[in-house]
């Protein structure tokens, strides 16, 4: 007889929650996304213990459907994409229906769901990948979902969670990126109990930066806006007096989700040049908007890094756009670069 056997199916999902949920912000970062996919205008992030204890996300969103509650814990279960096409022009954060299920697969999770077109909401508790309960209850419209008992199955994840003080700063940088990203959104994060952040919502980009970073830097930005053939940049760069020691504070969105990228870092970088100081890294809030057909999301389960065709193209665009806008707006640039 063969020695190859068919995984189960939470072992399966187990083993690919190793991908997705790195850490409880991973966890963090999927659940706004699923909140934002669902129209929602107000989210509010509740964190104990660096997630460790808790991590609770509230939405107004549209809601689930009642005979969809448990499907949406499926893998590779999702509402959003129907082919691989469909991935080209693609609209919505999420797309690979593997967020939920990683995560219910290696925790404790409740949800409670009501959508627009329903009076009842219903809540579900799933562990370790198996329901169990569900029942109707009375909610507001929209979703909440709460995590408790994060990696219990998975001890060797466990062990490698760092202090609390680590772990909720890599959700704060998640949640501050987020809230930039959607100006239109309100949100609000809390740890321990205590208000860590919260933004209007108006729509405003310069209000959202000054809530979630301060007034030091939102008094210090300089608008960018440069429309090219392949790329639309906008948003806001600081003035070079400005920097930080290290990339914490260069943030980029790709047709509006936040990402890493060493290709539109380094283009920024080298716009800075001679500027600031070798070592220190400029302050930017860059929006790029690129045809969906340009970039490639999928190269990472978790969706951080994003992958451009016609890289140089796009390098060169954002150095000479950033230069430049630095030169016609900022006169220790315009001293400093005639030097
Ligand atoms: P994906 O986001 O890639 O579709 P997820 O596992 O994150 O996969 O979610 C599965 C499905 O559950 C989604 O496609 C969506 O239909 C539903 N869903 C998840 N979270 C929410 C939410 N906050 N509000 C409404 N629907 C949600
Ligand atoms: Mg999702």
């Amino acid at each position: 007889m063969g020695i190859i056997k068919q995984l189960p199916q939470n072992v399966a999902n187990q083993i690919s929650a190793g991908e997705v949920i790195e850490r409880p912000a991973s966890i963090v970062k999927e659940l706004i996304e699923n909140s934002i996919d669902a129209g929602a205008e107000n989210i509010e992030i509740k964190i104990e213990d660096g997630g460790r204890e808790l991590i609770k996300v509230k939405d107004d969103g549209h809601g689930i459907q009642v005979d969809d509650i448990e499907s949406a814990f499926n893998r590779y279960a999702t509402s959003k994409i129907e082919d691989i096409d469909d991935l080209y022009s693609l609209y919505s954060l999420g797309f690979r229906g593997e967020a939920l299920a990683s995560i219910a697969s290696v925790a404790e999770v409740e949800m409670i769901s009501r959508h627009q077109d329903s009076d009842q909401a219903e809540k579900i508790k799933i562990k370790g990948g198996e329901v169990i309960n569900k029942k109707p209850i009375g909610s507001t419209v929209g979703t909440e979902i709460t995590v408790r008992d994060l990696f219990y199955n998975t001890p060797a994840r466990y062990k490698y969670l760092k202090t609390t003080t680590t772990e909720f700063s890599h959700i704060s940088k998640i949640v501050s990126a987020e809230a930039t990203a959607n100006s239109n959104l309100s949100f609000k994060l809390f740890h321990d109990g205590r208000q860590i952040l919260s933004t209007p919502g108006n729509g405003k980009l310069k209000d959202t930066i000054y809530a979630v970073y301060g007034s030091e830097i939102a008094d210090n930005l300089i608008p960018i806006e440069v429309e090219d053939r392949y790329i639309k940049l906008s948003g806001y760069l600081c003035r070079p007096e400005l920097t930080r020691s290290s990339r914490s504070h260069e943030l980029f969105f790709v047709n509006g989700r936040p990402i890493f990228n060493n290709l539109t870092a380094r283009a920024v970088e080298t716009a800075y040049n001679k500027l600031i100081d070798p070592g220190r890294r400029p302050i930017v809030f860059l929006f790029i908007k690129v045809n969906p057909i340009l970039v490639d999301v999928n190269v990472h389960p978790a969706k951080r890094e994003v992958k451009f065709s016609r890289s140089q193209i796009i390098f060169d665009v954002i150095k000479k756009a950033v230069r430049k806008t630095l030169k016609e707006n900022d006169p220790t640039t315009r001293i400093k670069l005639e030097k």
